[in-house]
């Protein structure tokens, strides 16, 4: 690498003084665990996603895990998933018991669709989770209908996808149940953290309860009381809290949210006009229907393209770029080892042959050009 020039790292925070300070003022009101900061920050993420119920967790794994609960999904139910996902959406069908089924996903967006659900829907199938994957939406209006047309549950991972559009309208907006994820990766971040949004205000109850032990009075609730308060343990809950640290930074970060969508977006166009150039090369892109927050871009070298993948990663590690591989596959993974699955071709070619350029909002034009620069290099031979 030469010297003079710094590291491109695959995805970076936005963060500043701004959510340094948020933090420090939690700290010093003594209010750190589940507070009013958590409930000003469920109410803001909610109306941003168009949806009338947050509950904040302390992860998106812990809020799908939390959805299935609320859900009823339990031993002998089927949920169908698509395999090229973090690990964590299918591994949560088997916190409760339950097994994952998984399903192709179509090759322009990484994601699930009715037809490939339904190609792997059986008697015992009781639910469907939908990823909106690396940010680019699902159609989830038409696994919406395909749902309530078979009496299945539909579960939305949105972990990527906050700031994403469907048809005009965020993700989330008349999703029954979303969970979404503020880990680093992610566009916002309040370092580890979660959130579950609903329009049903029963469910959201019920997740209030379940990510506090199952507690029917919140300890926040509890400790503002002026008379004593006798909680009780109406069933078997979870310690999935947020703090209210967390979300101070999750505040100042949901004000930036669309600051960052539109950087992305901007970021992205310039991929698009630098690859341009780079036949072979087929990179990822809004569908029709919405606009992706472009969480990740992943571009997928043309099958039969000599060298292939690790080559590209291999030259853009030597040139002092990150870039990942592209999205995994649960069911290759070890963890599902002798897992039943039908044959998922798109799948695989994805995550084998697919990799994730570095894109990050304070990413110059010029880095952009030494990125591209390699990929050009690598193709000429
Ligand atoms: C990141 C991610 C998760 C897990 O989120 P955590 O907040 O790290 O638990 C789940 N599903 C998808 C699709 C993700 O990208």
């Amino acid at each position: 690498m030469p010297a003079q020039l710094g590291r491109i790292p695959v995805m970076k925070p936005w963060l500043g003084e701004e959510e340094a300070a948020a933090a420090a003022e939690a700290v010093a009101s003594g209010w750190v665990a589940q507070g009013p900061r958590v409930a000003e920050f469920e109410r803001a993420f909610a109306a941003r996603v168009g949806a009338a119920h947050g509950i904040a967790v302390s992860s998106c794994t812990a809020a799908l895990h939390l959805g299935l609960v609320a859900l009823g999904i339990g031993p002998g139910d089927e949920v169908v998933v698509p395999s090229l996902s973090f690990i964590a959406t299918a591994n949560v069908v088997r916190y409760v018991g339950a097994r994952p089924v998984f399903a192709e996903v179509e090759a322009a967006t990484g994601n699930l669709t009715a037809e490939t659900a339904e190609a792997v829907r059986t008697a015992r199938t009781r639910a469907v989770i939908l990823v909106h994957q690396g940010g680019v939406p699902a159609d989830a209006e038409a696994l919406r209908a395909y749902c309530a047309r078979h009496g299945l549950l539909l579960l939305e991972d949105a972990a990527c996808a906050a700031g994403s559009t469907l048809r005009g309208r965020p993700v989330g907006a008349g999703a029954a149940l979303a969970a979404w994820s503020f880990h680093p990766r992610k566009l916002l971040t309040t370092g580890e953290g979660g959130m579950l949004t609903t329009d049903d205000p029963a469910c959201a109850e019920r997740l209030r309860r379940l990510r506090e032990h199952g507690m029917d009075v919140s300890a926040a609730q509890r400790h503002l009381s002026r008379t004593p308060v006798l909680e009780r343990y109406t069933e078997l809950g979870f310690n999935y809290r947020m703090t209210d640290i967390q979300a101070a930074v999750g505040l100042v970060q949901l004000a930036k949210l669309d600051a960052m969508v539109a950087r992305r977006r901007e970021l992205a166009a310039g991929y698009r006009e630098r690859l341009r150039a780079l036949p072979g090369l087929v990179a990822i892109d809004d569908p029709p229907y919405g606009e992706s927050n472009f969480q990740s871009y992943w571009v997928l070298p043309e099958e039969g393209r000599p060298g292939g993948r690790d080559r590209l990663l291999a030259a853009l590690a030597e040139a002092g770029i990150s870039a990942r591989r592209g999205i995994m596959a649960a069911h290759l993974e070890p963890a599902y080892a002798g897992h039943p699955s039908v044959p998922l071709p798109v799948t695989e070619r994805i995550t084998r042959d697919s990799l994730i350029l570095p894109l990050f909002h304070t990413m110059t034009g010029e880095e952009q050009d030494r990125v591209v620069e390699v990929l050009r290099r690598e193709a000429g031979r």
